[in-house]
């Protein structure tokens, strides 16, 4: 069984990585953001719970993060294993984790560190459009993947947008949190034994094949 999280920058890869190795493993990919914005679009209680605090620009809870995990980590299309991103990204959101994967008698196998240059997510980062229609949420970028029709998502149709945390100041700041905050976790899953560190600065493919090759497949 392969419980994998994913850390890097934004700008990494991760969610690009993480889906081409969830399709060949046959398992999950979870990620957080994505998870949280299907609770809202599809108005459950947990999303409505959601849009009270995100309408006042409050920060979500602790505890309402977590039961979005919980249960998306409960389901039993992830018996055989899940690969998840964008969580965990502080020291308290890891020992919540623990906690919930405990609880479900598993535990992390695989801590893939994405690595690139904060000048590198800079670039990919500003230049990155996403596809505003939730149930796609296709990436592009205007100079590395651009769309075919200018201002339009291949898969679906819908607008691409620039989401308002890709613009610079934006980005600078949250290179500065996954510094202080997330790197930490790296050397806490080097003394786990369960850090694989993978260089992020190559091509979409040339990045995969290094992480299968870590897995074998
Ligand atoms: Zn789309």
């Amino acid at each position: 069984m392969h419980n994998i999280i994913m850390i890097g920058p934004q700008g990494s890869g991760k969610g690009t990585q993480a889906d081409l190795l969830a399709r060949k493993l046959g398992i999950p990919h979870v990620s957080l953001g994505t998870l949280l914005r299907t609770e809202v679009a599809n108005n459950t209680e947990l999303g409505r719970t959601l849009s009270s605090y995100t309408d006042r620009g409050e920060i979500v809870p602790i505890e309402i993060v977590t039961e979005v995990l919980k249960k998306r980590l409960s389901a039993s299309d992830t018996v055989t294993g899940v690969i998840l991103d964008g969580y965990p990204r502080t020291r308290a959101q890891e020992e919540t984790l623990e906690s919930i994967m405990s609880e479900l008698g598993r535990k992390i196998t695989d801590a893939i560190s994405l690595n690139i240059t904060d000048e590198e997510a800079m670039k990919r980062l500003s230049g990155r459009r996403v596809c505003a229609n939730v149930a796609c949420e296709r990436n592009y970028h205007i100079e590395y993947h651009p769309t075919k029709t200018p201002g339009r998502c291949d898969e679906c149709g819908s607008p691409v947008v620039q989401r308002k945390d890709d613009v610079p100041d934006a980005i600078k700041r949250r290179l500065e949190i996954f510094h202080a905050e997330t790197k930490p976790l790296i050397s806490l899953y080097a003394a786990e034994g369960v850090l694989r560190e993978i260089d992020g600065m190559h091509m979409i493919d040339e990045v995969q094949t290094s992480i299968r090759a870590v897995f074998g497949v």
